[in-house]
């Protein structure tokens, strides 16, 4: 978030400076446009509103969308993350919350995309308006889809000719800051690129502490004027004629940003009761000196997830990086579930499991679902299989414990798979489960019964 208090509606401004702009573009590069293209404009514009506001370039993220007004990444000296068609402000929503949520809150993010992207994502834009976070969005209006030839956009003018309408365009466009400010947009401005503040103009959105668009006119020389040469002098009598002022439209100085908001009722960080095992200490010992892979099946709603879930509560006790990743049907409590867990001495990377060490099933969905793995399994490694199920040829050995018959609630059965599991490579000590079990608080006794057995099973 900036703070900054800048001359906007009527100020004026000196020459851009190149010395000054050249700290954020790289002026030296020759600009990736056609000739006379309005993207320099905002290029320049940008970088002059960054200078404006003393901005560190390493706290600016800009988030370019598809187009050629994009191509300004090879010539940025910020942060520059080139995205998806209209995909851009979800992007830097994103990427504002995970600073605003687990970094420093310092880098401002910064969307630069074209009325095509806009029209394609549209329903991003109306999200951001609505959920006001500190994203600073330039929409490059040159009312059609410059980069793939020409074809009209959803802001295309009506009368305008584009290489898909080339009697002239019939369908009225799309007022964006109009759209947006019934979606309480907190900042909403329109201006055209050749406009002498345009620079101030962007400055004061990127200072604004949310969601601010611009949207800034200007003309594809490739394709906008080549087919309506007299559009130039145009523009200004066509806004008038649909009633769309220019200049700062709207800003909202109470609205409150969406982080804030967020941090004040939904954040885990700032809800302990939806993170108690937040500060996990180390209490125990682990013998990994290389990853293991596992995976663990059983039946929807006998607590296969909550048991994956306790056994990387214990790997953390016991010092280890973790990893679950769950899998179950659409269905609730039917059919299967499944966890792959990985623990590791050193941080994981990559969670996915082709070759499991590791292979515990408790119930026929579950070997349904895990026989592809369990047959290639690691040579090396161990399985625990429910005694009255009929498996195929595993490569590693496999323990045939019989729990249904042992634990009294099926909800607990795969934690028993866990302790007989850990009971013959005990990789951590089963007391860093019995712990896990303790710090959830729910179902002590049970649950530690059920390892109890589990463990004395086989
Ligand atoms: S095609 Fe149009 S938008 Fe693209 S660089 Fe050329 S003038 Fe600019």
């Amino acid at each position: 978030m900036i703070a900054s208090a800048l001359p906007v509606e009527g100020a004026t401004q000196a020459p851009l400076n190149k010395m000054a702009i050249g700290d954020y573009l790289d002026e030296n590069k020759e600009a990736p446009y056609c000739k006379g293209c309005g993207h320099i404009h905002i290029d320049k514009s940008l970088a002059r509103a960054l200078d404006l506001l003393s901005m560190d370039p390493g706290k600016v993220a800009v988030v370019s969308d598809i187009g050629c007004m994009g191509l300004v990444d090879s010539m940025l000296k910020t942060h520059t993350v080139h995205t998806t068609h209209g995909r851009s402000p979800a992007f830097a929503a994103g990427i504002e919350l995970a600073d605003a949520l687990y970094g420093d809150s310092a880098l401002k993010t910064i969307v630069m995309i074209g009325d095509g992207g806009a029209t394609i994502g549209l329903l991003h834009l109306v999200e951001l308006a609505r959920m006001n976070p500190d994203v600073t969005v330039l929409i490059h209006n040159n009312f059609l889809y410059g980069m793939t030839g020409g074809q009209h956009s959803g802001f295309t003018p009506v009368n305008f000719i584009t290489s898909t309408t080339l009697g002239g365009n019939i369908i009225p466009p799309i007022d964006i800051c109009g759209m947006l400010a019934t979606c309480n947009a907190g900042f909403l401005a329109r201006v055209l690129a050749t406009d002498h503040n345009l620079p101030e103009v962007i400055a004061q959105s990127i200072s604004y502490p949310g969601f601010a668009l611009v949207e800034i006119l200007e003309l594809c020389t490739g394709y906008g004027t080549r087919f309506n040469p007299q559009i130039q002098n145009k523009i200004k009598a066509d806004l008038k004629q649909q009633g769309r002022r220019l200049g700062i439209l709207s800003q909202d100085q109470d609205k409150k940003e969406f982080a804030i908001s967020y941090k004040e009722k939904s954040h885990p960080a700032d809800r302990a009761d939806q993170r108690p095992e937040e500060g996990i200490p180390r209490l125990f010992a682990h013998q990994l000196t290389a990853p293991l892979r596992l995976i663990m099946g059983g039946t929807a709603g006998e607590g296969v997830q909550s048991a994956a879930h306790l056994f990387t509560v214990a790997a953390v006790l016991s010092g280890l990086f973790t990893a679950q990743k769950n899998d179950n049907p659409v269905t609730v409590g039917t059919g299967f579930s499944t966890s792959e867990l990985i623990f590791s001495p050193d941080e994981i990377l990559f969670n996915g499991i082709s070759m499991p060490d590791a292979v515990l099933i408790t119930s026929g969905s579950g070997l349904k679902r895990l026989e592809g793995m369990l047959v290639r399994m690691n040579p090396e490694g161990l399985a625990v299989v429910e005694a009255d199920l009929t498996i195929p040829q595993v490569p590693g050995r496999v323990l045939r414990p019989s729990f249904r018959g042992l634990i009294p609630d099926p909800k607990n059965v795969n934690l028993a798979a866990v302790a007989a599991y850990l009971k013959h490579h005990p990789f951590l000590p089963i007391d860093a489960l019995k712990e896990a079990i303790r710090r959830r608080g729910k179902g002590v006794e049970e649950a530690l019964d059920a390892v109890e057995r589990g463990y004395q099973a086989i």
